[in-house]
């Protein structure tokens, strides 16, 4: 239907009607013959248009990182219809323009595709995981077409999984450039499984070594998510969705949201040692169909491929969906109510350990996600994290609505309305400001305060105020810990590097400088473990770090950690708890509003 109206509205003459699809739409064709060179060859074809054209290649996706995904474009060159080259000329490092092409022109490119993860593209001899914004460019005149892609040179017995719809032509098609580079591509011979809860249909794709992953007790766990998360919602805007998983041997972690599916990442280490870790970020990739990409900041749309796209409502967007990600998982028994209160002392605990919570606020945190790549940024002294203060101003916003609307309302309902008033219209909230509309509108009373002191602000936030509501308080405790006098970090595929370094301490005296690369610990090489390894440490343990130093050369260091003092946060019961309080308890522990039971009950749960 789309399509015939484009083609009504352009006035293209076509003769038949797949030809005439394809002149109303940018078709690619991925090449996969050359997968142990990590080299994928792309054939874009342009529809008929105005005859120069700007071909755009994406800084930036998956993550709010500029990753200039131009640098791995080899080669580039462009015919007409006929077969006659065309003039291809460079305008910057990302952007090519063609001559000629008003008929329409056949543009090829080599791209080098070797980055590993939910965030990135890569073709290897084992399969392929693509990004497609990493790999494909779009013309700038007609990134609203319709867009298709069909992958050639498969090795032998690899199989493709994509929320994408396939046509009878082998195409797998998307109603813009923007929906196809939101639908990743898994290609090879991974494991698949499928479930069906609550009207939905639900894939499951798993690219892992069949020792390492139980699927039964994955799909039990995804049954309990999206039942809990759609029921929360009271909404279900998709028929199909899928999930893509990897549990690479190699560190690694993370998750990717798109509309109608989800990549994921765990350690197979980790996941055999800790399996919630994979229901926990399930359960926040999952919730973030709604927020974020339904529930929409306007400053990211629409999105610019060409530059960093800046919001303030990362806290909201990241922050709050792990808000609703822990009411999942309660809803869901995945967790219980202890554990709840132990990750919340710990969250406040880091917030708190942060000198930067009271220089940086949550906006500023959520403008700056383009700095997270530098190790510097990411002392403690220099910034916060909008994930951290953003989930815990979920719960801090859930309790003041609750408070106001005296039980009526909570974060559900803020939501729930946001979801009516613009998923469900096709409208875009104005970040922060959108957000406290919704909450003031459930609420009917104002949160400007909120708003003020602990989004746009830096104000401590005092917590009894909110836990006093729910007959809770925080009692902090300070205790020795051990210090390895440093601290290190990584950028999501990156190595471990040296943040910073205690003035006075061991590391400092035998030589660890900030920006140095950590290569291993303990003789384990530097990864997503190392913060639990070094946490396991105890004053005067022996600790042995092997050092790339920032101009070369490597070198071991040993010396024993010494001690600092901590203060640790944790919920405990009010001594005297009303009636009304616990009430309040039970109905946040739910995630619903206070006699809200019979109408959850009417929708199944
Ligand atoms: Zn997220």
């Amino acid at each position: 239907m789309i399509a015939a109206l484009i083609l009504a509205l352009t006035g293209s003459l076509a003769a038949a009607p797949s030809s005439a699809r394809s002149a109303s739409s940018t078709t690619y064709v991925i090449s996969l013959a050359q997968p142990a060179q990590h080299l994928v060859q792309v054939e874009m074809t342009l529809p008929a248009g105005p005859a120069e054209r700007q071909l755009q290649m994406p800084v930036w996706n998956a993550l709010y990182q500029v990753r200039d995904f131009a640098q791995y474009v080899n080669w580039i060159h462009a015919q007409d219809r006929s077969g006659k080259p065309l003039a291809v000329r460079q305008v910057n490092d990302s952007l090519w323009l063609v001559s000629g092409a008003a008929a329409g022109a056949v543009v090829a490119y080599q791209v080098y595709a070797d980055s590993a993860g939910p965030f990135g593209a890569q073709l290897n001899s084992h399969h392929a995981f693509f990004n497609l914004a990493e790999i494909l460019m779009y013309p700038v005149d007609a990134r609203t077409v319709p867009a298709r892609v069909r992958f050639s040179g498969l090795p032998q017995g690899w199989r493709l999984a994509t929320p994408l719809n396939e046509d009878s032509d082998g195409y797998w098609n998307a109603l813009n450039y923007d929906r196809l580079v939101d639908s990743p591509v898994e290609i090879g011979t991974f494991a698949e499984s499928d479930f069906d809860e609550g009207g939905g249909h639900y894939r499951v794709i798993v690219d892992a070594d069949a020792g390492d992953y139980d699927m039964e007790k994955i799909v039990a766990m995804l049954r309990k998510i999206v039942a809990a998360a759609t029921t929360w919602m009271n909404d279900r805007p998709f028929d199909t969705y899928t999930f893509f998983y990897h549990f690479p041997r190699a560190p690694a972690g993370g998750g990717m949201e798109h509309s109608y599916s989800t990549a994921i990442d765990v350690n197979a280490e980790v996941l055999a040692r800790a399996p919630d870790a994979l229901a926990s970020v399930t359960a926040h990739e999952f919730f973030h169909l709604w927020n974020v990409k339904r529930i929409r900041p306007q400053t990211l749309e629409p999105v610019d491929y060409a530059r960093a796209n800046y919001t303030r409502a990362l806290w909201f967007s990241e922050g709050v969906t792990s808000t609703a990600a822990d009411t999942i998982l309660l809803r869901s028994g995945l967790i219980d109510e202890r554990r709840f209160f132990d990750d919340l002392g710990g969250d406040i605990g880091e917030l708190e350990g942060r000198p930067a919570h009271l220089t940086q606020s949550v906006e500023e945190s959520s403008l700056d996600a383009w700095l997270e790549g530098d190790a510097y940024y990411r002392r403690p002294e220099r910034s916060i994290s909008y994930y951290n203060k953003g989930e815990l101003l979920g719960i801090a916003l859930d309790l003041a609505v609750r408070e106001a609307s005296h039980g009526r309302a909570s974060l559900r309902e803020v939501f729930q309305w946001m979801n009516q008033n613009y998923a469900k219209k096709g409208k875009f909230f104005p970040d922060s400001e959108g957000v406290r509309q919704a909450a003031e509108a459930v609420s009917h009373a104002s949160l400007e305060w909120f708003f003020s002191k602990y989004v746009a602000g830096t104000e401590e936030i005092p917590w009894n105020d909110f836990f006093r509501t729910v007959g809770l308080r925080e009692v902090e405790t300070t205790n020795t810990l051990a210090d390895a006098g440093f601290i290190a970090s990584r950028n999501f595929d990156g190595p471990m590097v040296v943040e910073e370094v205690t003035p006075g301490s061991q590391a400092d005296q035998l030589g660890l400088r900030a920006g140095e690369t950590m290569l291993a610990i303990d003789g384990k090489p530097a990864g997503e473990e190392s913060r639990e390894e070094l946490a396991r440490l105890k004053p005067g343990d022996l600790i042995t770090v092997k050092v790339r130093g920032r101009r070369g050369g490597e070198h071991e260091l040993k010396w024993n950690v010494g001690s600092r003092q901590e203060v640790s946060y944790e919920l405990r019961d009010l001594e005297k708890i009303t009636p009304e309080e616990q009430a309040r308890r039970e109905a946040w522990l739910k995630g619903e509003a206070q006699g809200a039971t019979a109408a959850a009950g009417s929708t199944g749960q």
